[in-house]
């Protein structure tokens, strides 16, 4: 793939992968049945070579970052792990807005695994109940999965029915053995750890081509990177824009200002084009009033709102955004 580097006597590689890093952190001591499960978590920027012709935007790049998680645990834990990450998956796609997901899970290619028939079944056996018990239809793919487990993806449907997978809950019995990861157990015995990979969003580059897909720029409050604009009329204005601007950053709010540079019709215009939730236009009366004229995306223009009920307004929003989010 990509060639090492010779750097200050020592040899660097690009890394292409998070999972063996996260192996030799389970291997780095002893360990015992009772600190079972260990779930670690990364963003790790990992390295893949992609054809020029294959790149696309964030959707396909050649450095990205992933959101990956391995758990190591034992047998008799393996159901609960499923069942909880499952869980925790469908709370985060929620929490962004998406809500029509499909479930694949794939199953055991007889001509090529590794590993004894029995665990096999116990793990897919696992991720069956799992998708049961949250009472979610899925399709199995017999046969679909990679030598070293059986696995559930994830696929989300976007806002104009484009499919995109994104989450996999995936049960590995090939790391433990090459890495010859082992705990000691109740019975003082040495046992192989089951290990579970867990991508969320797969690559967070990616995810953010999708959502900005799905929504079409156009973010809910809460998760925009910018929440509101302050736009003052004329030269005079500034000032109290600037003060507006304050307050509403004081008040945990992503604000931004721009000056009267340019002419406010074209300054609107460009609020517009950059989908942002609010855009606020003071003049003369807010001066003196302490108000604000409110322009929300996709909504009628309301003059002359006292500032602090505005404030009160966002912040209630983009909370209850938020906590609405967290909750799902
Ligand atoms: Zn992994």
């Amino acid at each position: 793939m990509y060639p090492p580097m010779e750097m200050d006597n020592g040899t660097y590689y690009m890394k292409p992968m998070n999972c063996p890093m996260h192996c030799l952190v389970f291997a780095s001591r002893q360990r015992s049945y009772r600190e079972l499960p260990i779930r670690l978590f990364e963003l790790g920027n990992v390295y893949r070579y992609e054809r020029a012709g294959t790149l696309h935007g964030l959707m396909r790049i050649r450095g990205f970052t992933q959101d990956d998680s391995h758990i190591f645990c034992r047998e008799d834990q393996l159901a609960d792990e499923v069942a909880s990450l499952l869980d925790f998956v469908l709370s985060v796609l929620r929490a962004f807005g998406f809500d029509d997901f499909t479930f694949n899970l794939s199953t055991k290619d007889p001509e090529k695994f590794v590993g004894s028939d029995e665990i096999w079944e116990k793990a897919t056996e696992a991720l069956r109940k799992a998708l049961d018990s949250h009472g979610l239809d899925y399709g199995v793919k017999e046969g679909d999965a990679a030598f070293y487990g059986p696995k559930i993806d994830i696929d989300i449907r976007d806002a104009i029915g484009r499919s995109w997978q994104l989450s996999t809950i995936q049960a590995d019995f090939n790391n433990p053995e090459r890495f010859d990861l082992e705990y000691i157990g109740a019975d003082n015995a040495r046992h192989r750890p089951i290990m579970l990979h867990r991508a969320l969003f797969g690559s967070i580059e990616r995810f953010f081509g999708v959502l900005l897909e799905h929504y079409a720029g156009a973010f809910p409050t809460w998760l925009s990177p910018v929440q509101v604009r302050v736009l003052p009329v004329a030269a005079a204005h500034e000032d109290y824009a600037r003060s507006v601007e304050d307050q509403l950053s004081a008040a945990g709010v992503r604000v931004d200002r721009i000056d009267a540079n340019d002419g406010l019709g074209k300054r609107i215009r460009a609020a517009k084009l950059e989908k942002l939730p609010y855009v606020l236009v003071v003049g003369d009366d807010d001066v003196e009033n302490t108000t604000v004229g409110v322009n929300p995306r996709g909504g009628d223009v309301e003059r002359d709102v006292p500032l602090q009920s505005f404030l009160t307004t966002i912040a209630a929003e983009i909370d209850q955004g938020a906590s609405q989010a967290m909750s799902a």
